[in-house]
């Protein structure tokens, strides 16, 4: 009994918001709950969280370095030191950079993990331009276009610290509610809201929860929003429902962006998203009459080809009707005083994360393609390894990710994986991916984890206590700055330990990381309305709905719509033989990504890969629920169970995305079975970011054991 012990930390089972009661029993973990008095989270806890246990102890984890003993994806390993393991691989990057050049290694890592920061800030010390992951098409499209409007990103205030919560949330490309967390936002946070709101909008292709309930559910067609989001600034602007007084003294570009929206009419908006005109008003006068209102948006903006400008008129949205930095609108949180956050743009001392310069850009395998892709573009990146071109990169260290499964191209990612002559993957287990690496690395899991935990730079620091060891199981970061230790790289990494890193963030908090864990949060003071005394961080200090910077890039310096590279509108030949519009990448409650097909709690509630299809469509096509189904595309054809949704359009399928099979044999466990990116190919790109459009493609479905479609 008296072994029993409950420790406060904050849960990283997806990007990490919530704080959690961690119990234990001796030194071993037994539960997590939620933490009750969290107030970023207030209780909440979903089942990746309640699934960490299972994660820590699960009896396939990667507990101790492994090196490669057969050929390169043989699942041949021999177990080594990790004394062995790091000098082995300071010896082989440091020989190719004296060899031929440090951008003959690259550097990649998954979806937004807590240390970015490191990742980055190793490859450019290493001297290499060649990182690579997902940022063109998660988070960063809307980042970047709030840097070149707002200057700050904008997030809805649910929170009240203003004594006022959103009268009207609008939920756009964001399914938060199912799947619990979202950009640094807790799910269970925005039901609260949407609860308390008087007006609901929400613009989806599937009826999610809140489209339930909602006063506006627009069913646009997948890749559209940039259209919808065009005709509500028609509307807007047309019906005078625009907050005169802020965008005359705060903004620039208004009148030239009355004039440019003139032809984006809602009737023209109708034939393109297929949501009707009215409706489409309906919906803008709500959003632009209900005040304070907030848009909590999401991945699927991230996922098109026209990922930045569509994000560019959601702010323009929020600009024209004031709801900025008002308290119950979206706002600019003010961080935590003196803690040093994580990130390029609150702590420019750091390199971190940031754009490449042209020289270093020139040097990269995409030759810098994109202007606003933050990464060297994964499709290019892949492809010049295998083709050699511009040079053959020699050398990868993939940190958290699973390329094979989360990446389009994932045959040429083969390739590209089956080429390289050394690569070294830090994961928690030997992932298809990790199956073609030199060296695998044991990665720690949250739970053995001390860390500031910083919520996508918001209004406050978590705390993470490590309350668990696993084999040798360490934290990527301490490796980062021990592998830097090896290879010369002191002046960027500084640190003997991850633990003295984390005291220097704390540093100017006055607060060690010890008593920080025992205080759980550090918060910032929220002040509203900044841009009245200090406008707003863009070149010109106004909030800029014309941007001229992007002029000067070759970027439209107004929003304007792309259709879908592969649509029944772009390309109606294709659409002959593949007559369905493939809509992929909506997150599931259960996984985070390819994460958590091992855990048996989770597999249990989402045993397979799930194709939504409208109940007319699948019974014109001689499908029932549950049925295996093949879905292809001119790339390929992967299978998956329907799953019979009248939610959905009768010409729109959803399918889930990063599904692989631990049980099955490895090394490859399947994942060429039902991985959805394996179907897609080289359709255009969005011109200005990189992004593929992953949310709306083109296929057909029929049964795996019957008729073709
Ligand atoms: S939403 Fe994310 S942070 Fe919260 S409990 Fe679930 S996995 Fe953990």
């Amino acid at each position: 009994m008296v072994n029993k012990r409950v420790v406060r930390s904050s849960c990283r089972m997806c990007h990490g918001v919530c704080q959690v009661l961690v119990h234990l029993d001796g030194d071993r973990v037994v539960k997590v709950t939620g933490d009750p008095d969290s107030p970023t989270s207030r209780g909440y806890l979903c089942p990746k969280g309640a699934a960490s246990p299972e994660l820590l102890y699960h009896p396939d984890r990667v507990t101790h370095p492994l090196r490669r003993t057969g050929k390169r994806g043989e699942n041949s390993w021999e177990r080594v030191s990790w004394e062995e393991a790091l000098d082995e691989m300071a010896e082989r990057l440091g020989s190719i950079k004296r060899e031929s050049g440090p951008e003959y290694f690259a550097m990649m890592q998954g979806t937004g993990r807590p240390y970015t920061c490191f990742t980055t800030r190793f490859a450019y010390a290493f001297g290499t331009p060649n990182f690579t992951g997902v940022a063109h098409l998660c988070y960063f499209p809307r980042w970047l276009a709030s840097l070149y409007t707002t200057g700050q990103l904008p997030v809805c205030d649910l929170y009240g610290f203003g004594g006022q919560y959103p009268a009207c949330v609008v939920i756009w490309g964001c399914n938060i509610t199912h799947t619990c967390a979202s950009d640094g936002m807790c799910g269970g946070t925005v039901d609260r809201a949407l609860r308390k709101a008087d007006r609901v909008i929400v613009v989806d292709p599937r009826r999610i929860g809140p489209a339930e309930t909602a006063d506006h559910w627009l069913q646009l067609r997948p890749g559209t929003d940039g259209a919808l989001a065009l005709a509500m600034i028609n509307t807007i602007i047309g019906e005078d429902l625009v907050d005169h007084d802020f965008v005359e003294e705060y903004t620039a570009g208004y009148d030239s962006l009355a004039e440019h929206v003139r032809p984006f009419t809602p009737e023209w908006a109708e034939t393109v998203t297929r949501v009707g005109a009215d409706d489409i008003r309906a919906a803008a006068r709500t959003y632009a009459t209900t005040k304070p209102a907030c848009i909590q948006w999401g991945n699927a903006l991230d996922m098109s080809a026209c990922n930045f400008q569509t994000a560019r008129s959601l702010l323009i949205l929020r600009a024209i009707t004031g709801n900025i930095d008002r308290p119950g609108s979206d706002v600019f949180w003010v961080p935590p005083d003196g803690v040093r956050q994580r990130s390029l743009y609150m702590n420019l001392e750091v390199p971190g994360l940031q754009f490449l310069s042209d020289e270093k850009r020139g040097r990269a395998l995409d030759g810098g393609k994109y202007p606003l892709c933050p990464i060297v573009h994964p499709p290019a990146f892949w492809r010049s390894i295998v083709s050699g071109e511009p040079y053959r990169l020699r050398a990868m260290w993939i940190v958290g990710s699973n390329p094979l499964l989360t990446m389009t191209h994932s045959l040429e990612v083969e390739k590209a994986l089956r080429l390289l002559e050394f690569t070294v993957v830090s994961d928690f287990f030997l992932t298809p991916t990790a199956q073609l690496a030199d060296l695998v690395l044991p990665a720690a899991t949250w739970l053995e984890q001390d860390d500031v935990v910083n919520l996508h730079k918001i209004w406050c620091v978590l705390a993470r206590k490590k309350v668990a060891q696993v084999g040798e199981a360490r934290d990527d970061r301490e490796v980062i700055i021990e592998m830097a230790g090896r290879l010369g790289l002191r002046e960027a990494f500084p640190w003997k330990s991850f633990r003295e890193y984390l005291d220097w963030v704390l540093e100017g908090a006055g607060v060690s990381f010890d008593d920080f864990c025992e205080k759980g949060i550090i918060t910032g003071e929220m002040r509203y309305e900044k841009y009245r005394t200090q406008g707003f961080n863009t070149a010109s200090g106004k909030l800029e709905i014309h941007s001229s910077a992007l002029e000067d890039m070759g970027v439209s310096p107004l929003p304007v719509y792309r259709e879908p590279p592969l649509s029944p509108v772009s390309a109606p030949d294709a659409a002959l033989e593949y007559p369905l519009i493939l809509t992929t990448g909506a997150k599931i409650k259960w996984f985070f990504h390819s994460e958590g097909r091992q855990m048996r709690s989770l597999r249990r509630a989402s045993p397979d890969p799930l194709v939504e299809i409208n109940p007319v469509t699948a019974k014109s096509l001689g499908i029932s629920d549950g049925d295996r189904v093949w879905i292809e595309t001119p790339e390929a054809r992967v299978i998956m169970r329907a799953k019979l949704f009248d939610g959905i359009a009768q010409d729109v399928v959803s399918a889930q995305h990063a599904w692989w099979y631990p049980e099955k044999e490895p090394p490859s466990h399947g994942w060429r079975e039902s991985s959805v990116n394996l179907l897609f190919g080289d359709a255009a790109y969005d011109p200005d970011t990189g992004s593929e459009s992953l949310r709306s493609s083109l296929c057909r479905v029929y049964p795996v054991d019957g008729h073709s479609a």
